[in-house]
């Protein structure tokens, strides 16, 4: 596919913000963090070659909401209530997300709630130039660059211009009218070539290599798990935050005041939760804590994903490690699972 040269990103941001609602990463006031916010004005001035920082939560809300209407009952008939999304444009992913959003994309291949907001949704991705803290996507195939196929746009940073990649048709329809210039054609090698210079820069990995031996070899005993698994809170704050969970469960409430009428909703549930995969008889799988962690990491790390998926369930966000509060996220994690082995 072509590539272009753009000397302004405001030009684009407000191209597509004729015709899409803008959502891209912001701080709010007194805090530091970012957070996928509706961005009328933007863009921020953060991309480019400053300091990579991932937001907060990544954009999967925006595709599996939290909480969302499947269908309605009036007592006689099924109502369908698929969700009428506003075209929209997410400003400003970095690759790993995108790898996330991707993953997604297969899992939920058949879920037309996914996908009426999935259809709506142009996804423009930068090129990272520094690792970010925590981060190790390098280590799991989903950065620093932004993937093929993974975005509708791309952005690599060129000096004060950008080297703009279409990567979907969907992207190519978003800036046809832009008339803008092709790149200059060794841009798209020297990407190539700064892609590996920039993953050089990730600390080292070799925890994260080891604990994937470990479990792929099945070399972690149950008491190990369980001593791990007894370090969980069962807040659910790494599954709400990993880019790449989707289990949800479904809940059925009746309409006030209509004896025969319901909804049903979907939302966000957690492997990590006690009832998670316990039976109607009482019988569950997943009783104890340890064996709850276990599936956890199995289905980010495990080579069986990567047939189903043709990736690890892991984009190397450091988002896990950031917010647990038992001290067992992915490096705190791995980390024991190379010095205890
Ligand atoms: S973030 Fe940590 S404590 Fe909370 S559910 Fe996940 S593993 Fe358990
Ligand atoms: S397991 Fe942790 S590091 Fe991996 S994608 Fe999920 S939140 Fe990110």
């Amino acid at each position: 596919m072509k590539s272009y040269l753009l000397d302004s990103l405001e030009n684009l941001f407000q191209h597509l913000a004729v015709s899409h609602k803008m959502f891209e990463p912001q701080s709010i006031p007194g805090s530091e963090d970012l957070h996928w916010l509706p961005s009328p004005k933007g863009p921020t001035s953060r991309y480019g070659t400053s300091k990579q920082v991932l937001p907060l939560a990544p954009a999967k809300g925006f595709l599996f909401p939290e909480r969302e209407l499947l269908f309605r009952f009036d007592g006689q008939t099924f109502i369908e209530t698929l969700p009428e999304v506003a075209p929209q444009v997410l400003f400003g992913l970095q690759s790993c997300d995108l790898c996330a959003i991707a993953y997604q994309d297969q899992f939920f291949r058949q879920d037309s709630y996914y996908l009426a907001r999935r259809k709506a949704t142009i996804l423009v991705g930068f090129d990272c130039l520094t690792p970010c803290d925590g981060g190790f996507c390098s280590t799991v195939d989903a950065g620093p660059f932004v993937r093929d196929g993974s975005a509708d746009l791309i952005l690599h940073p060129k000096g004060n211009e950008w080297l703009l990649i279409p990567a979907s048709e969907q992207g190519l329809n978003a800036i046809q009218t832009l008339n803008l210039p092709p790149a200059p054609a060794e841009w798209r090698a020297e990407r190539e070539q700064q892609q590996a210079e920039v993953a050089k820069m990730f600390p080292t990995d070799s925890h994260i290599r080891t604990g994937i031996e470990r479990i792929n070899q099945a070399t972690i005993s149950a008491e190990q798990w369980q001593r791990l698994g007894l370090q969980c809170l069962t807040c659910s704050g790494c599954t709400s935050l990993c880019p790449t969970c989707s289990c949800f469960t479904t809940f059925d409430t009746k309409t006030e005041g209509e004896s025969n009428t319901f909804v049903r909703e979907r939302c966000w549930d957690s492997c990590l939760y006690e009832a998670f995969q316990r039976e109607t008889s009482g019988h569950n799988p997943s009783k104890e804590a340890g064996e709850r962690l276990q599936r956890y990491w199995f289905h980010k790390f495990s080579d069986h994903y990567v047939d189903e998926f043709g990736r690890y369930g892991c984009i190397g966000c450091g988002r896990c490690e950031e917010t647990c509060p038992g001290g067992i996220g992915v490096h705190s994690i791995m980390r024991r699972l190379e010095k205890e082995s």
